[in-house]
Formats: C-alpha cells, sequence, structure tokens
C-alpha cells in the first residue's frame, strides 16, 4: 500500500486482500505497507517493504497478496528484477486481486511481468512531466509551487480571475477547485523595513554581507528563522527576485523524472540542488514588490561583481576536512590570503586553514573562538616530515647520532657493531620497500616514482657508509653524518612537493583527523593576540602500522621514541628538522578505528587521554 491519494485507500485495499485470502484459501499471517511513499523508491526507503523481503527470506509466509501488481513498487523492469527474484529465490507466490497470480516460474510468465512492470515505470514518468507542466503554468501565471514563505510576504488565496481571497494563516492548507496560492508583501512593517534597509544599505555603502547582517541584528529586526541574521541568509535575500515583485520557480530542484529549462520540461538527469539562473522559470511584475525595480537591480549588479566561483579548493588544500580546531570543535576552513601589490592586482596567496567559527561568523562566534589560523605549508611540511619519522624510523637525529657514532669510531668498532649498523640500513630498506607497496595501493603513479627514486637513495646511503669508514678528522664526521641523513630525509621534501591532489589521498589514508589547540592573550580594546598553542593527530590503522610493529622488534634499544600501533607516544618539543624547530604537538593512533582502512570520515578523538603534553611552535600569530 501506499500514499493515501492512490485510487483506492488503504482501507479499501484491505478489504479487497482480505477476500482475496479467502478465495485462495489462504490465512493472513502479517501485513507490510509503505504509506505515503512513492512507489519506485528501493526498499532503503521502504521499511515496510523491506520487512516484507526479510520475512519472506526467513519463511515466515508462503503467499504474497497484493491489491495490485503497482504495489510492490513501480521499479523500471531491471530495478524490480532483483527484487522479485528475491521473493522467487524465497519460493514466495504472488497472488494480485486485478491480474491474478504473477507467475515468475516460466518464460510467458517473466515476459508478461516485465511488460506490466514497465508500463508501470512508463506511468511514474509520464505523471512527472504532467506534474511539471502543471507547475510550469501554475508559476507562469504568478502563482505558488508551494516551497517556503519568503521573509516578509504573505502568502494569500486567489480565485480563478486572480482576485486575492483572503490571506493565509502560516502552515494554513487549502483545497479549492479552481483557487491558487500566491506569496504578497507582508502587512509586518517590521520585517518590510528590514528588507527595504537591507538592500538599501547594501547599494549605498561598501559593506560585507556579514557586516550587514550585523547591522540588522543590531537594529532588532526579526531575523527569518528566529536565530539571528548571518551573511548566507542576507546574500540569498539580497538576490532573491522576489523582493523586486517577480515570481521565480524552479532555481532549485530534486526532480527525479522531469524538470523544467525555462518554460521546456527535460529529463532532470538527477541532478538536483541549485541551477543556472535561466533554467528556472521568472515572471515580472507578479505582484508588488517591497523595494524598487532600479535599486533591486543596482543590488544585482554589485553582488555579481562579489561572486566569485570556487574551484579547485580541494586541490590546494590537502588538509581540508582532516585538521579541526580544538576549542569549537569544528573543522578549519580552507582559505587564502592574497596581499596585493600598489596597483591592487593579487601577488601572493597564503593558503591556510583557519577555525570555521572564526571564518564564517568572525570576531561574534558563539564558540568565543579567536582568529585561529595555521599557514597550509606549515602544518603540511610538518605533518609530511612526522608521517616520515613514524614510516621510516625513530628520526633523522637518531640517524645522524648512529651514523656519526660509527664514523667517529667513538663505539667499539667492534664487528657486532658494524653489524648493527648494516641490520639498521637493511630494516630502513625494508622499511621504504614496504611504504612503496603501501603507496602503489594509493594509485598515484607520480608517487610512486618518487618513492622508488628514495629507495635507490637507500641504496646510495649503503655505499656512502661503506666509503665513510674512510673519514677521521671529527668536522668532517659530522658534515658527513648529516649529509647522509638528508639522503634518507629527502623523501619529506619529495612527498611535499607532490601534487597536492596526491598529496591529500595520502594524508587521508594515513590520518584521520587533527587536533589544533590555540592560547588566546587579550591585547587590550577587546583585541586578542592568538597563537597556535599545540594539538594533536590521530593516526589511522593501516596496514603500514604493522611496519611499526616489525620496527620496533627490529630496534628494541629505542622503544620509546617509535609508534606502535595502538599506542600512543610521545613525539613531543622534539625538534623534527634543523630548519623547523615547531611541532604540532603528540601523535595518536585512534585505537577505535582499528581495522577500518579507508574510511574517511573524521572521528571525534576527544575522550582519549588528555596527558598530552602539549608543545608548540611559532607557528601562528595574529589575531
Ligand atoms: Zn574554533
Amino acid at each position: 500500500m501506499s500514499s493515501g491519494k492512490q485510487e483506492r485507500s488503504p482501507a479499501q485495499q484491505r478489504g479487497e486482500i482480505a477476500k482475496l485470502a479467502v478465495a485462495e484459501g489462504c490465512h493472513l499471517v502479517c501485513e507490510f505497507s509503505d504509506e505515503a511513499i512513492t512507489g519506485d523508491s528501493g526498499p532503503e526507503k521502504r521499511p515496510g517493504f523491506r520487512a516484507m523481503l526479510e520475512a519472506a527470506e526467513r519463511g515466515e509466509f508462503q503467499v504474497l497478496l497484493l491489491e495490485n501488481g503497482d504495489r510492490l513498487g513501480r521499479f523500471d523492469s531491471l530495478a524490480g528484477a532483483e527484487h522479485y527474484n528475491r521473493l522467487r529465490e524465497a519460493g514466495i507466490r504472488i497472488v494480485t486481486c486485478s491480474d491474478g497470480e504473477i507467475d515468475l516460474g516460466t518464460f510467458e510468465g517473466r515476459v508478461v511481468h516485465t511488460v506490466r512492470q514497465e508500463g508501470r515505470h512508463a506511468f511514474l514518468r509520464d505523471l512527472s512531466r504532467k506534474v511539471v507542466r502543471g507547475q510550469i503554468a501554475n508559476a507562469k501565471a504568478g502563482n505558488s509551487n508551494g516551497g517556503g514563505v519568503r521573509y516578509a510576504m504573505d502568502r494569500v488565496l486567489v480565485d480563478g480571475s486572480g482576485k486575492i481571497v483572503r490571506r493565509l494563516a502560516d502552515g494554513e492548507t487549502v483545497r479549492m477547485p479552481g483557487h491558487r496560492t500566491q506569496q504578497v508583501p507582508s502587512r509586518d512593517k517590521t520585517k518590510l523595513a528590514a528588507v527595504r534597509y537591507m538592500f538599501e544599505r547594501f547599494a549605498n555603502a561598501d559593506l560585507t554581507y556579514r557586516a550587514l547582517a550585523f547591522e540588522l541584528e543590531d537594529r532588532g529586526y526579526p531575523s527569518p528563522k528566529g536565530a539571528g541574521w548571518n551573511a548566507a541568509t542576507v546574500s540569498a535575500m539580497l538576490r532573491n527576485p522576489a523582493y523586486r515583485g517577480s515570481v521565480r520557480w524552479g532555481a532549485r530542484t530534486s526532480a527525479r523524472y522531469c524538470t523544467c529549462q525555462g518554460d521546456a520540461i527535460v529529463s532532470a538527469n538527477g541532478n538536483g540542488g541549485h541551477r543556472q539562473p535561466e533554467e528556472a522559470v521568472v515572471v515580472d511584475g507578479a505582484h508588488a514588490g517591497i523595494v524598487a525595480a532600479k535599486l533591486f537591480d543596482r543590488v544585482q549588479r554589485k553582488v555579481s561583481q562579489r561572486y566569485r566561483t570556487r574551484v579547485g579548493r580541494r586541490g590546494v588544500f590537502p588538509l581540508s576536512g582532516l585538521i579541526y580546531c580544538e576549542h569549537c570543535g569544528q573543522p578549519m576552513h580552507a582559505s587564502s590570503q592574497a596581499r596585493h601589490d600598489r596597483k591592487g592586482r593579487d601577488c601572493y596567496q597564503y593558503p591556510r586553514y583557519m577555525c570555521s567559527s572564526y571564518n564564517v561568523s568572525g570576531q561574534r562566534n558563539k564558540a568565543g573562538c579567536g582568529c585561529y589560523w595555521i599557514k597550509a605549508d606549515l602544518v603540511q611540511g610538518w605533518l609530511v616530515k612526522k608521517l616520515q619519522e613514524i614510516f621510516l624510523g625513530p628520526g633523522r637525529e637518531a640517524l645522524v647520532d648512529e651514523i656519526q657514532k660509527h664514523l667517529r669510531g667513538t663505539a667499539k668498532t667492534s664487528r657486532a657493531d658494524a653489524e648493527r649498523l648494516g641490520k639498521r640500513v637493511a630494516v630502513l630498506d625494508a622499511e621504504v620497500a614496504r611504504l612503496v607497496k603501501a603507496v602503489r595501493t594509493l594509485d598515484a603513479p607520480e608517487l610512486l616514482t618518487e618513492l622508488g627514486n628514495a629507495r635507490a637513495e637507500q641504496g646510495r646511503i649503503k655505499a656512502e657508509l661503506s666509503r665513510a669508514a674512510a673519514y677521521n678528522a671529527p668536522e668532517d664526521v659530522q658534515a658527513e653524518a648529516e649529509r647522509i641523513a638528508d639522503l634518507t630525509w629527502e623523501l619529506g621534501e619529495r612527498l611535499s612537493e607532490a601534487d597536492p591532489a596526491v598529496l591529500r589521498e595520502l594524508f587521508r589514508r594515513m590520518v584521520s583527523r587533527i587536533d589544533c589547540r590555540w592560547e588566546k592573550t587579550p591585547r587590550g580594546k577587546g583585541r586578542a593576540k592568538s597563537r597556535l598553542a599545540g594539538g594533536r593527530v590521530y593516526l589511522r590503522p593501516s596496514p603500514l602500522f604493522v611496519l611499526e610493529a616489525n620496527h620496533a622488534e627490529a630496534c628494541p634499544q629505542k622503544p620509546k621514541k617509535l609508534l606502535t600501533a595502538g599506542t600512543r607516544t610521545h613525539l613531543i618539543g622534539r625538534s623534527i628538522n634543523r630548519s623547523s624547530a615547531a611541532s604540532l604537538g603528540s601523535v595518536y593512533t585512534d585505537r577505535r578505528r582499528r581495522g577500518r582502512i579507508g574510511d574517511t570520515s573524521a572521528p571525534v578523538g576527544r575522550n582519549l587521554s588528555e596527558e598530552s603534553a602539549g608543545i608548540v611552535g611559532p607557528t601562528a600569530r595574529k589575531g
């Protein structure tokens, strides 16, 4: 059974089925229905249908009685086949009041069934066309096709001749033949004033949408949903042609089969959401406007100058969706700060991640976040280094130490020592090989080449090490050790030079969330200075961590510097390389995420131990 506006009501359908049950000699066991859900929806949207399929598979009934073949659904023949097949496999007989038994066991039966099925589906498509045709005609007559009531507008009931019968109350529905609803300017003077103020102010002053929202808030104009004014609302209202007296319909659609393109009916292609302005039906002068057409057009020109399309942002910001502000728990938005030269041209772009509470609502954000931001290249570079450290070994410094020790000959140049170093190099070698293997699953040929090169470098290290045995002077030793370590560590630089889209994919595979913690110190006059106080990185459990466990086995003498799967480790306060002493804080693996590789949704890691001593870097400033 489905919606109440079908040919027969659910009660009537029940009556028919009861009669059919008697005729078929069946005893009614259970009843399934999906009232008011369209018949072309799959089981995911129809709980009754789903329950029926499951009950059939559990063998809770033998015969399925339907009022009509439509009742099972108006799928097209391919979409429906799956469900019918499930019923057939469960050995269910399907009997309908209108068409008798649906015979899926024979060739003829299946052909007849398929033809009927397609016919029912065509009915839906046909219906969709008719509905859209009616909606276009209705909109062109200046009527409302439903949807929300605009701010500062009222709904009115209009009779066949276009005369207003009366104003409708909020949420009131009227079904009267020949009557339609329209939206006209409200009688609420405060709301009308708010709209006029908004348009005039925007046209005459140089204001951002956000600043305008604050002004409306300060002046006490009631906001559309009572939750306060914000930039998005202001921007949407300034573009809405209803305020100059036009009716617009079709600017958004969620249609499945048909939709409008101007006056024409076109296939919807499943593209919902906002559409191009020319795709909508617009009727000018359908009702009295709230602002003058001239003023409205002036505002549109100004709006279009501000409007910029954002494209390809994800490519530039590999961490978007992964990095969060710890104070408000909101994601940090990717944003770019452009510095201009004297002629006003864009000179430099500074990509950065910014607390979205501040980015969206400014200083007056509810979470009380300051201007918290961090430079994108800085945090990305840091992360690459950190990941490299985790996946390649206990750290560059440890490596330098070890190499130096070896070169200086302070450690006993015994056979055992040389063997240990040899083993260490072999382990590094194996790890890089494994990393290459893991990265291969990313299907990023570019990165693969880079890592292949890195592997070649490992071979060179071995050669360097054997050659370095000849060095004796202490100043040479330091330089040589650094140089050798750099060869390994170049991998980080290679990674950070990789295509941002590839880098993004790599980060998403390894990291589930990054939380940034901030310090806000007042600077007087309501101003504050914000700086990064530390943070946490939650690593995604992945096959790569097996590598870490192996590493711990391989180098038991340095366990505290290693990161093993599921354990928090202190990677705090230790400089990562010579150029950047900055460190975000501690690195965690997220235990609860174990085994869910490839799941890109960020978990909330808040209830993990709070003892992460934060650290610090001179990484962000300003408030
Ligand atoms: Zn925040």
